[in-house]
């Protein structure tokens, strides 16, 4: 059990190698922690001295609820400067994945948690927003942001043995609410969303598989799913339209034979 005051706001803040310089919780909007780094010493990337201390610019994340409270993390960050008019280097801020990617307005921890929220969880990034109380594009940035690198995963797709093929409506646009379609495809045994691909003909499923041919083994069950409640006699005619999709197409399922 920690007793020292200083320790204990450390560790209800969770954040290594900071210190906790002040707590701004007024009586309306989020709570504010600010911190500095534990960093003393910085050298230059350029010519290894020793770097002076500049200034501090003030940078605020949106942080996870603390509490059942919307929180901000007020970094004052350091910015050094090389001491050598020569050195092409000049002055940096300083850099603290484990607090916050470089570029996003929220901390790592609350990017991470907000990714999982909408990606697994299929909430909305406008809920997530109201409960951080923070702009929809910052929740947003940050799912992109983060979701880019778990969808670019060759892991996330694996084996494939049953590719369900589901056209979904997404989304009517322009003057006369044209209407857009999209092909969802379904790892059918996993029961998991693996892609969704522009329009509703086999031009956009049939890329997806050329391009991933190497995760699709040969003999694969491939099912075309029109509807959940598909069944057994449906599924005949599906058989049927499958290989015609194939039919039309073999240069995709030769692609994905040949690394199977
Ligand atoms: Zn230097």
């Amino acid at each position: 059990m920690e007793l020292d005051p200083t320790r204990m706001c450390a560790l209800l803040v969770g954040l290594p190698d900071v210190f906790i310089v002040a707590v701004d919780a007024g009586l309306t909007g989020p709570i504010r922690v600010h911190v500095e780094t534990t960093a003393t010493v910085a050298f230059c990337a350029g010519c290894g001295s020793r770097a002076w201390s500049k200034d501090r610019p003030v940078v605020e994340l949106v942080d996870l609820a603390c509490f059942g409270r919307p929180a901000r993390l007020v970094w004052r960050k350091r910015r050094w400067r090389c001491p050598n008019s020569w050195c092409r280097v000049g002055s940096w801020t300083e850099d603290a994945p484990g607090i916050a990617p470089a570029r996003l307005a929220m901390t790592d921890r609350a990017g991470r948690w907000v990714t999982a929220q909408v990606g697994r969880c299929a909430r909305s990034v406008n809920e997530i927003a109201v409960e951080l109380g923070c702009d929809w594009h910052t929740i947003n940035d940050a799912v992109i942001a983060y979701g880019t690198a778990l969808v670019d995963d060759p892991a996330r797709i694996g084996e494939v043995t049953a590719l369900g093929l589901d056209e979904v409506l997404f989304a009517r646009l322009g003057r006369w609410r044209t209407q857009h379609w999209s092909t969802q495809l379904v790892d059918v045994r996993r029961g998991q969303l693996l892609d969704v691909v522009p329009g509703r003909n086999a031009a956009g499923p049939c890329a997806w598989l050329a391009e991933r041919g190497m995760q699709i083994s040969l003999g694969p069950v491939i099912r075309m799913v029109t509807h959940l409640d598909v069944n057994r006699d449906d599924m005949a005619a599906f058989a049927d339209a499958v290989a015609a999709f194939f039919h039309e197409h073999p240069a995709a399922v030769s692609r994905a034979a040949a690394h199977a």
